[in-house]
């Protein structure tokens, strides 16, 4: 177990401007005060007693935070230290300086199915060694997945937001129906046991998105759209997958299958003939195919558009509650209680909603 250094984070780093929000606290930009390096801070507000509603459990701080301290890849955010104050927990955490995969690309004018790959292919490297350790993500979606500088010419992929993973223990019957339901695999819904291949699920969500523009289970409502999973319910609409090649659509395919067991894994991702072709044709074929980058930068305006609003529901639900809610223009470490002190009062399936707020359904 990490330890949890019981000295105030400020004696160690200077508190800079907000990167982002959670359901539980925010992410800070902070300067470590011995050597100026830059890190992430994400502070976590933690229960102050077994009955309060408010904040997080701390087992399930220690349960990120070991999960961290487990991987080690390029590809997944390093985590550096652990303090720990009466009410909050800080974790400082490499700084992913280059934003959301998804903003990055719906910044291009084309992107070729070939070049999507190259970001992908990240993403299933983090995923396999993540699943080689028995640790599942169980919350994968564009929020959450990084670059690490956009200005490079090959920006890296950053697999960040561990609170809901988990590690399993040798023959473990694991069950969570904590997630976001347009990413959400069937299984989680359905409240059955649980393992790495339910984050294959996602990676198919994703990958259809990314290609098309379109959420394949998305409903009118969240209740919609889990039923439309449950149903594994999807087709491939010519019009929105005009330019993807069938190879492209055979991945997604092999993942959007009900039956966990059945699903590729992140290791056999990478085989697959999509992302690694192995004759000419194959390689043409992805390199005349390009993404729905009309429909993909609609899909992201859609998505930014609903987390802020999100945000602001949520910052008025705090102000009805007489909380203060920070900004980025309002740096003041006083005042860091933003969205960790909202109660949740949403009900079926609690567990899933419990996360709606941050996600972009
Ligand atoms: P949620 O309730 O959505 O699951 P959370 O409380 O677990 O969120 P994170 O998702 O880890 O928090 O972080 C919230 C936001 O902060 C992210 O969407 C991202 O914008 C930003 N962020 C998180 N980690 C980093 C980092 N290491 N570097 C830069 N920004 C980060």
């Amino acid at each position: 177990m990490a330890l949890f250094k019981p000295e105030n984070v400020e004696d160690f780093y200077e508190i800079e401007e907000v990167l982002g929000s959670g359901h539980f606290g925010q992410v800070r930009k902070v300067c470590e005060r011995t050597s100026r390096t830059h890190w992430a801070g994400k502070f976590l507000k933690i229960r102050k007693t077994a009955c309060s509603r408010l904040g997080l459990d701390r087992t399930s701080v220690e349960r990120e935070v070991e999960i961290l301290q487990i991987l080690h890849h390029p590809n997944i955010v390093a985590l550096k230290d652990v303090f720990e104050s009466r009410s909050e927990v800080v974790l400082i955490l490499e700084l992913v300086s280059g934003g959301e995969l998804f903003d990055f690309i719906a910044e291009k004018e084309n992107l070729l199915e070939c070049e999507a790959i190259e970001f992908l292919k990240q993403i299933l490297e983090g995923l396999k060694f993540m699943h080689k350790n028995n640790i599942a993500h169980f919350d994968l979606k564009p929020e959450n997945i990084m670059l690490s500088d956009k200005g490079s010419s090959h920006p890296n992929i950053k697999l960040i937001d561990f609170g809901l993973a988990h590690h399993f223990c040798q023959g473990e019957e694991y069950r969570s129906t904590s997630g976001t339901p347009q990413y959400i695999a069937p299984e989680m819904i359905s409240d059955e046991p649980l393992s790495t291949a339910a984050d294959m699920w996602s990676i198919g969500v994703i990958t259809y998105i990314l290609l098309s523009g379109l959420s394949p289970f998305q409903g009118e409502t969240d209740e919609e759209t889990l039923k439309n999973v449950i149903a594994t319910n999807y087709q491939f609409n010519k019009h929105y997958f005009s330019m993807t090649s069938s190879m492209a659509k055979d991945f997604i395919v092999k993942l959007l299958i009900k039956n966990p067991n059945e699903r590729m894994t992140a290791e056999e991702c990478l085989i697959h003939p999509w992302i690694k072709p192995i004759t000419r044709i194959q390689v043409d074929k992805r390199n005349r195919s390009s993404i729905n980058m009309r429909s993909f930068k609609k899909f992201n305006a859609k998505r930014k558009w609903k987390m802020s609003y999100n945000m602001v529901l949520m910052c008025n639900r705090l102000v009805s509650l007489r909380l203060p809610c920070t900004s980025s223009s309002n740096p003041d470490p006083l005042q860091r209680q933003c969205e960790s002190d909202t109660e949740e009062t949403e009900s079926k399936p609690a567990s899933l909603l419990r996360r709606r707020l941050s996600s972009s359904s």
